[in-house]
């Protein structure tokens, strides 16, 4: 395939980034799994920590045409490629913006190890402009975002941060794994770099632990230099493992989105839930902007039970759903933030992001959804 451009969504999971099997001509890309490549008359010397085999050179141009950029890298993990990126474009004596509300491994490499490289950081207070604004100084280098947010679904707005950052010569990054490239394209509002943990909707099927960052020729190479020397790249079989998985992920991810949905209609109208958290229902505060951003409001839910049922109860009271650390598989799973993915926050940290004992993530997979309904409903009732 030589051009991406006006290609459907589909046709770009199936076909872009292939690796044509020369030889046997099979249907799908072989994996080259050597170490070791003769570098003969060419400048390119491939080794997979150069993040420049057959495989890993061809997915990312799957990735670049999903993102619609000029170019992407992908690395062991999603926080191989969040902590790497912002290393590229941080420097000692360098400060980043980042939103309140953040994956918790995000949060935690910042906190955790910016200090020992002397790079400052703030916080927004809260996710308006108004905020973000607010914290830039003169040596702010890099705002960072994440829309919609894990794991209460809340929305940034892309073009504002972007436009604001732009004006100012800062260079703006998004992790957009829940959104996923199906649900929202970043670039299409100016944002510069899109990470994303690609464990979740790239994968998809709970068996891949990898990550990837889509962005211009220019950005991306900038990351290269310091990603071969942090040594985070991802073995040829899983990026092959992957390959095959975003084939499908238009599916999966459309097909997930709107259980999660008719979900969160079914949630918001249950008497034992006091509170939904989706940027697809009206009621959520960010609605409209939601709407004008993403094209579907993705498979992630959270929401809070009422306070006379136990959330571990509930989630050990379940029969097809499972509960379980990781998200965005084609399985529905659940978990309770505060005993997982922000564990490590101390309670005023969780209290700060608004993150309650008894709330509840949901990420909804691609089951018949009366079945889920059925699955929570008993599950109530057990406890009754
Ligand atoms: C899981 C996740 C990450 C980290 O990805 P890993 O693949 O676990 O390293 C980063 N951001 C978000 C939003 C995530 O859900």
């Amino acid at each position: 395939m030589k051009e991406n451009k006006n290609l459907g969504i589909n046709t770009i999971c199936t076909h872009i980034g292939e690796v044509k099997d020369e030889q046997f001509k099979g249907a799908i890309s072989p994996i080259y799994m050597s170490t070791s490549y003769e570098f003969d008359n060419v400048d390119v010397k491939r080794y997979p920590r150069y993040f420049n085999t057959p495989n890993q050179e061809m997915l990312c141009k799957k990735i670049a045409a999903l993102e619609k950029t000029e170019n992407a890298l992908i690395f062991g993990s999603g926080m191989a490629a969040v902590s790497t990126t912002l290393l590229a474009f941080l420097h000692k004596g360098d400060h980043i913006v980042l939103q309140q509300t953040l994956y918790g491994g995000t949060y935690n490499f910042v906190v955790e190890e910016f200090d020992k490289f002397g790079i400052e950081y703030s916080f927004t207070k809260d996710l308006s402009i108004a905020s973000f604004q607010k914290e830039i100084k003169e040596n702010t280098k890099v705002l960072y975002i994440e829309t919609p947010s894990n794991p209460l679904l809340t929305i940034t707005d892309m073009k504002a941060v972007s436009k604001l950052a732009t004006k100012k010569g800062i260079v703006t990054m998004i992790d957009n794994t829940f959104a996923s490239p199906i649900n929202q394209t970043p670039v299409d509002f100016g944002i510069d770099i899109m990470l994303h943990s690609a464990t979740k909707y790239m994968g998809g099927h709970s068996d891949v632990l990898a990550g990837a960052v889509a962005a211009s020729n220019e950005h991306i190479e900038i990351i290269w230099n310091v990603a071969k020397n942090l040594g985070g790249s991802l073995s040829d079989f899983m990026v092959w493992i992957l390959e095959r998985s975003l084939k499908t992920m238009n599916l999966r991810v459309k097909r997930q989105s709107k259980n999660a949905l008719k979900m969160a209609k079914y949630l918001a109208q249950n008497t034992n839930v006091s509170r939904v958290y989706y940027p697809g229902l009206k009621g959520h505060p960010n609605y409209k902007l939601a709407k004008k951003q993403m094209k579907n409001f993705g498979g992630m839910l959270s929401f809070e039970l009422n306070d006379s049922i136990n959330a571990m109860d509930f989630m050990n009271a379940l029969e097809l759903i499972k509960p379980s650390m990781s998200l965005a598989g084609i399985e529905s799973t659940m978990l309770s933030p505060t005993q997982t993915s922000h564990a490590l926050l101390t309670p005023e940290e969780r209290e700060n992001q608004g993150i309650k004992d008894g709330l509840i993530r949901f990420s909804v997979g691609i089951e018949e959804t009366k079945d889920l309904i059925a699955d929570i409903e008993q599950a109530l009732s057990s406890l009754q």
